[in-house]
């Protein structure tokens, strides 16, 4: 028997399969999809078996070592699914399967298993025997005591144990020594009852029910609080109940927290959850559970699209609007993409739900290539909060330049009745800008073309870039001049700010920075829901999802910051955001309120946010992107030509984009060479192409030759981004 092995060896060219020899002792345990060991040149090197067969190849091949993990392997449907991810994103294969697979299970590592075990120590005569060896053997304590624990708790881990009378017992047979393995995380049995559902959420729920094991793709359209999650809970215990399984996707990390809280309570130890701010262990352990099937549900964020869940009944895409389902290196999958492919090979429901779609789903829902669901209001009595604009023009003339006097007002008011405020402010950070008052000059990274954030706490300058790290002085590294000031608002002045303002409340700051530790998010969380803080400070981590019921003021500082940035999506990108941000407020009872600073008061996009008009939004950002030839209308793929070399990234730009012009068909576009929007990043230039089409045969194949010829350069690399989030 022989088997096709797939390796990684550094270079993309590699991306091509081995044969090997299946020794004997080998035969019957090996499987397409498994890790195993061969000999590479004079090395020995990891790879997965893509291929076994019975016929002898014309060379002689050596043989394979060993397997790596037997339990473990992509199973059939991955293996697929990795030929579509490499072709749909133009990586290597090899690639899509590292991508694919946990820390635990890429092909570089060589641990056999993560598996944690722990020792039982139990008894293992009769009691009979053992009450005489107690009798006669009065003056060994320590043995008598670890046996009276025993006949009294039963089985009980060795470590709880005195370890030296363990050691003697053992030695006398008189107790055993079992290994278990456990799973590092536990959600323990499901405790909660379903609520029942509105008219409005049973007619979505029964829409989707009805098409079950066919492949439709839903739009569940719905308001801020209108009970979306509750409509998921109820088709996934649905199809639980038919035997197949589910798979439920977040946008961020944050919010794995509240979700995977209410599936724990409604579904207990039946889910699995997969983010990458678990442990390589509780990867591993979280995985192994899907593989061997001991769960029907996984819950987690866009990696969680890979795991290996058998049997699919349906899968949903929460926040679907949210970027962050796209990979931002390579491969660049787009998770709905992924989704999409296994609802085919499964032939189940997808749903993509969202209080502010994407404009491209949208579209498809109104062409009917999804089925358009919507929830309209919110639950109970709860309403959509009122929402005020406020110029801040007339308030930086009174000196208000963080705070507005409504807001101030507004918080006052709030935190006197004993509720919560929520602050939006979209720039993690201390100030944005450093800047020398006396000779003007600014901190930039040196290895990128941007400035450098100020971080109080640690007083660093820091490039949200690459990391690039200076202490901050008091005086100016060119003038020498103590003139440096700060300007410009992050996050963290703002916490500052307020703590002054605010001093006898109690406030919490949840951005990039101050939830990098393992377990600050869930740890903010619940002490936000233990009722711990009056006032939550946020980027927009805190903008999705959170069901917090006493925050009935939402501030937002600069809604500017993100209607600026040059990029086709902003206007989007703003309503969603700042209405997603918005419906944090009055989610109870209690009626919430919204206040949005701008120097922008007729802005459009703010004009149809304090509207709570989604459609008006979507309309008026057609137009624009009907008239400037951008997706929804046309495709996108943004080529960058990177390079150390200033000279040769313009040069081999140039070239790449006089490829395209000639090769691709007339009715593409073809913009560029031009700088790209952040032009130096680690010390690479980058220039960028970007080309727009509607239908382009030739497309795949001619990126595919570009890609190619840039393989084996040293000097210039090429990255291709079909689809991309922002260009
Ligand atoms: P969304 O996901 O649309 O923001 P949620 O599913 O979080 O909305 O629902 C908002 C709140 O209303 C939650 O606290 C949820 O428990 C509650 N809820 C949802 N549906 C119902 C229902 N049918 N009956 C009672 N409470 C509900
Ligand atoms: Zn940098």
């Amino acid at each position: 028997m022989y088997a096709d092995v797939l390796v990684q060896y550094g270079v993309k060219s590699l991306d091509h399969t081995f044969t090997y020899h299946i020794p004997q002792e080998l035969v019957g345990d090996l499987t397409v999809g498994m890790k195993v060991v061969v000999p590479f040149g004079k090395k020995e090197i990891n790879g997965f078996i893509v291929n076994i067969s019975n016929s002898k190849p014309e060379i002689e091949v050596k043989d394979i070592k060993s397997i790596i993990t037997k339990e473990l392997k992509l199973n059939e449907e991955l293996m697929e699914l990795g030929k579509y991810l490499s072709s749909k994103t133009l990586c290597t294969l090899i690639a899509s399967y590292q991508t694919m697979l946990p820390t635990s299970l890429k092909i570089n590592n060589s641990k056999e298993t993560y598996e944690l075990k722990r020792k039982i120590i139990y008894i293992n005569r009769d009691l009979v025997e053992i009450e005489h060896y107690i009798e006669n053997n009065k003056r060994a304590r320590a043995q008598i005591e670890t046996l009276e624990y025993l006949i009294e708790n039963g089985d009980t881990l060795k470590s709880e144990l005195n370890a030296s009378a363990v050691k003697r017992l053992l030695e006398l047979n008189l107790v055993s020594e079992k290994t278990e393995s456990i799973y590092r995380i536990d959600p323990g049995i499901a405790y909660e009852e379903e609520n029942e559902l509105n008219d409005e959420q049973n007619r979505c729920f029964e829409e989707v029910r009805n098409s079950f094991n066919r492949e439709n793709v839903f739009l569940l359209h719905g308001v801020t609080g209108s009970g979306k999650t509750e409509v998921y809970m109820h088709l996934v215990s649905e199809v639980i109940k038919s035997g197949k399984c589910a798979i439920v996707l977040v946008p961020e990390i944050s919010l794995t927290t509240q979700i995977v809280k209410r599936f724990y309570c409604r579904f207990g130890n039946d889910v699995a959850i997969f983010h990458s701010n678990l442990s390589d262990g509780e990867k591993f352990d979280e995985y192994k559970k899907i593989e061997n099937g001991d769960v029907h549900i996984v819950v987690g964020t866009r990696s969680a699209i890979f795991t290996p869940i058998k049997n699919i009944g349906l899968i949903i895409i929460d926040e679907e609007h949210s970027s962050n389902y796209k990979q931002d290196n390579n491969p660049r999958y787009h998770a709905i993409d992924i989704a999409k492919w296994r609802s085919h090979y499964h032939k189940c429901p997808l749903i993509l739900g969202s209080a502010t779609p994407s404009l491209e789903t949208m579209a498809r829902a109104e062409k009917g290539v999804y089925k358009y669901l919507s929830l309209s209001k919110r639950i109970g009595n709860s309403k959509l909060p009122e929402i005020k604009i406020i110029d801040m023009q007339p308030e930086f003339r009174k000196k208000n330049m963080i705070l507005s006097e409504e807001l101030q007002l507004d918080i006052m008011k709030t935190l006197e009745k004993k509720e919560m405020v929520m602050i939006l402010l979209n720039r993690r950070g201390y100030s944005t800008i450093i800047t020398c008052a006396s000779c003007g000059f600014t901190y930039k990274c040196p290895h990128c073309d941007i400035t450098l954030t100020y971080h109080k706490t640690s007083n660093h300058l820091r490039c949200h870039y690459c990391g690039y790290t200076v202490i901050n002085s008091k005086t100016c590294p060119n003038c020498h001049e103590d003139a440096i000031r700060d300007y410009g608002l992050g996050t963290e002045k703002l916490e500052s700010y307020i703590r002054e303002l605010y001093p006898s409340y109690r406030i919490v700051r949840m951005d990039a920075d101050t939830t990098t530790k393992k377990g600050s998010h869930e740890r903010i969380i619940n002490d936000i829901e233990n009722g711990e803080y009056d006032i939550i400070i946020g980027t927009q981590m805190i903008s999705k999802g959170f069901d917090f019921k006493r925050v009935t003021l939402v501030g937002i500082i600069n809604a500017d910051e993100s209607l600026n940035i040059p990029d086709f999506r902003s206007g989007e990108n703003t309503f969603s955001l700042l209405s997603q941000v918005s419906g944090r407020a009055g989610r109870s009872d209690l009626p919430g309120s919204v206040v949005i600073q701008t120097f922008n008061p007729d802005n459009k996009t703010l004009g149809f946010v304090s509207s709570h008009d989604y459609m008006g939004n979507y309309k008026y950002e057609m137009e624009i992107r009907k008239k400037l030839k951008y997706p929804p209308y046309y495709y996108l793929v943004s080529l960058k030509v990177i390079s150390k070399d200033y000279q040769a990234a313009s040069k081999e730009s140039t070239k790449v984009a006089e490829y395209l012009r000639k090769n691709l068909s007339k009715t593409s576009i073809i913009l560029g060479p031009s700088t790209a929007n952040v032009f130096k990043i680690n010390n690479y230039y980058r220039f960028q192409i970007v080309i727009k089409y509607r239908f382009d045969d030739k497309l795949m194949d001619v990126l595919k030759f570009i890609d190619n010829q840039y393989i084996l350069n040293k000097t210039t690399n090429i990255e291709i981004d079909i689809d991309p989030i922002r260009i």
